[in-house]
Parts: structure tokens; sequence; C-alpha cells
């Protein structure tokens, strides 16, 4: 019951870009104060400083907006602001990676608790949930960040509250990496902070070139070449593909196909894995392993995983394998619509589970998800109206394993 190889079409992608560029309307409640304020803080050519990384970074956050895990303590805080290239202009899809400290100081270096990665929209904004951050010994209150408009170097920096005492006495504190800090009547916190980073965009070149034969991923540092680049990338935007595969979390080598046994060149990703099938035509040279399956074992005796009869209406139900595409919840619709905007069957396969609500590993919640051949999909409703209501599973991170 696999699927033929996905052939992503161009109205896909285009409806995918519109998709992207709505993001915001609802992330933002007062846009003309925001703009405002950014206006007036990035000022051409003064390139936000660089910070020390420090020792607690870890790669492969999970991507939300949002660090507010349950039974989480802290002030809450809600950072926003923009990416701006060294003229002013805003960076679309830029990425930004924060980490910090809890409210009492401790870093989570077991887990991802307090780490999160996101990419700026199509006006170049981003918005982050959080709490305040403890001070520890030697630092005062800092949130850590790496930021990078697409292709471009990464800038490593930390961003600081204003009116902490230990802010004069902490060497790596610098006063031009303040934010802008109000307190609300409940105490919690908003703040603004705009990056500007050392490169220049042009309206038409917000992508990674796509006529190189590999590209070098700075955050992972893993090349994908050849036929796996040309596969990652499937002629959709680089801000899509990286939705999609996610990061390269491996270099390519050989290793055991768990679907036929045999073994062939693979390149593990974020989301995804690449198989190399030589013998096959382009695009079928490079096949998806079949990773909503994996993370569906154990799980076929739940009633969310037996077949259904077909519900008719607007809800998809496929007779191969007995489940609809999502269903008519609220969630359910945003599953099937990002189900059918990123590539539909021939990218992640036929639904195997009915939609049903499930606990996060990422973040211990319970959310609305299904499970298809190839990608978990998991409603998020605290991010409706955005990009991110719809989030693809990290099953590639999850099933890889060190050595083949
Ligand atoms: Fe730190």
């Amino acid at each position: 019951m696999t699927t033929p190889h996905r052939q992503l079409t161009r109205a896909m992608a285009i409806a995918l870009l519109a998709v992207l560029l709505t993001y915001g309307g609802q992330a933002f409640a007062a846009p003309t104060t925001l703009a405002a304020q950014a206006a007036a803080s990035c000022s051409s050519g003064s390139i936000t400083p660089t910070v020390t990384e420090g020792p607690f970074y870890k790669a492969g956050s999970p991507q939300r907006a949002s660090l507010l895990t349950p039974g989480i303590s802290g002030t809450p805080v809600t950072i926003t602001g923009y990416v701006y290239d060294k003229n002013c202009q805003p960076i679309a899809n830029a990425w930004l990676d924060f980490w910090q400290a809890s409210a009492s100081g401790v870093y989570d270096n077991a887990g991802y608790t307090l780490r999160g990665h996101q990419y700026t929209d199509a006006a170049g904004r981003f918005m982050l949930q959080t709490v305040e951050p403890g001070e520890y010994p030697g630092r005062t209150e800092h949130i850590h960040v790496k930021v990078q408009a697409p292709s471009g170097p990464i800038l490593t920096t930390q961003l600081f509250f204003p009116g902490v005492v230990h802010n004069s006495s902490d060497s790596i504190y610098d006063p031009a990496l303040l934010m802008n800090v109000q307190t609300a009547a409940d105490g919690s916190k908003t703040a603004t902070f705009n990056f500007v980073l050392d490169v220049t965009t042009t309206p038409t070149a917000q992508t990674t070139p796509t006529t190189t034969a590999s590209y070098t991923f700075p955050q992972t540092g893993f090349t994908v070449s050849g036929a796996f680049w040309t596969a990652w990338q499937s002629g959709r935007s680089f801000a899509d593909s990286l939705y999609i595969n996610g990061l390269p979390i491996s270099a390519a080598r050989n290793e055991v196909s768990p679907t036929d046994g045999k073994t062939y060149l693979t390149q593990w990703f974020e989301r995804a894995r690449l198989e190399l099938h030589p013998q096959n035509v382009a695009p079928n040279n490079v096949l998806l392993g079949l990773l909503g399956t994996v993370a569906a074992q154990g799980k076929q005796n739940q009633a969310a995983f037996q077949q259904v009869s077909n519900p008719g209406g607007s809800v998809a139900w496929f007779s191969q394998t007995g489940h609809t595409v999502g269903n008519s919840s609220v969630g359910g619709q945003a599953i099937a619509t990002a189900w059918t905007r990123l590539g539909g069957l021939a990218q992640f396969g036929y639904p195997i589970s009915q939609p049903f609500t499930e606990v996060s590993k990422d973040d211990g919640k319970s959310y609305l998800v299904q499970y298809f051949e190839r990608q978990r999909f998991e409603y998020h409703p605290e991010n409706a109206g955005t990009s991110y209501a719809v989030l693809l599973g990290r099953l590639g991170a999850e099933q890889m394993t060190k050595t083949p």
C-alpha cells in the first residue's frame, strides 16, 4: 500500500506560499505600534552584536513559537520583533533558534524544555512566548538565540532585560542587546527586539541557490548533494522544503531499509529519510521512508487505527487503508488542508489512522494528531491563523540511529 513518488505541483507550491504569506494575521495584535517601534530601531549599518554561544546550545530544537509548556513556572514574556538586513529590509523565512534557562536558572540539557526554533513571516516578523529566565552563577538574565537569513551566516547572540541588577557585573552583557520591555497589570511582560544581520537581501533572491549540485546546512554541518539535494528541494521554495523535510541530521551513508531489507544510500533529515534507488528513473530514484508507519508500530490496536467506512460529504476517504484525511472538526479540517497543500498522497502517503488526541513527546501536551504512511500531522490550535497551525512530526530525528 505504498504510494507512488511525490510530484509536488506548481499549484501546490503557490498555494503553500499563499498560506505562508498570511502568517501573522492573529499573532500580532498591534501591528501599527510594532511597525513604528521597529522602524525606529533599525538604523542602517548597525549590525546586531555577536555574543558567545555558551555551553548549553543543543541542535534540533522543536519548531514552535511558544515555549510555555505545562507546569512551567516564571513570569510570562512575549517577545516580538523583526529580522532585518543591514539596509533595514525585513528578511522573510529567517531562522531563529532560542534557548534559555528556567526561571530558577537551570537549562534542560536532557530534553528541549525552553528551546525552540521558528522562522520569520513574509514581513520579517517573529514572535516568541516564553518565561523570564533566572540568573545563574556569573550570569545575569539572558535569552540565547541564533538568527540566520536563508543561506546567510548564523548570528549567535543573547538578549538582555533592562533594570536587572547583575547586568553591570556580567562581562558578557551588552547594552546594545537590551530588549524594550513593558510590564502589564497582571505582571506578565511584553518585549520587543529587532535583529539586524550583516547581509543584504534583494526582493527576488531570498532562497538558496538551486542550481548548485550540493548545499551544506550551517545549522547542522551536513551536506546534501546530488539526487538527494534535488529531491530535498523538489522544485519548492527553500522555506517549504525546510518545513516538509527539515535539516539534514546525518551524512549520506549505506543503510539497510526497514521496508525491504536491502541496502541503499540513505540520508536522514529531521522529518524525512531519503533512500537512493538508482535503478529508478528520476524523480523516483529517491524514495521517502515510511516514517509514519514506523512511528505507528505498537499503536495498531488503538481505536483510531481501526478502519472506518466512507463518511461521504467533503471528507476524503481512502479505500486502500479505510481511513479519512482529517475529519469535520476544526483541527481535522486544518490537518486535511495541510496534507493537501504540502503534497498530499504523493508526499505523505495514505492515512493509517483517524485523527485522535495524543500526548506530544516534545512538550507533554495533548494534540489532535493523524498518522500517514510517511508523517504524523499535529494540530496546534494555539497557532491558529499562522503557518504553524499544523506541525509535522520530527520523525526522522526520532527514528535515526547514530550508526546505520
Ligand atoms: Fe546562558
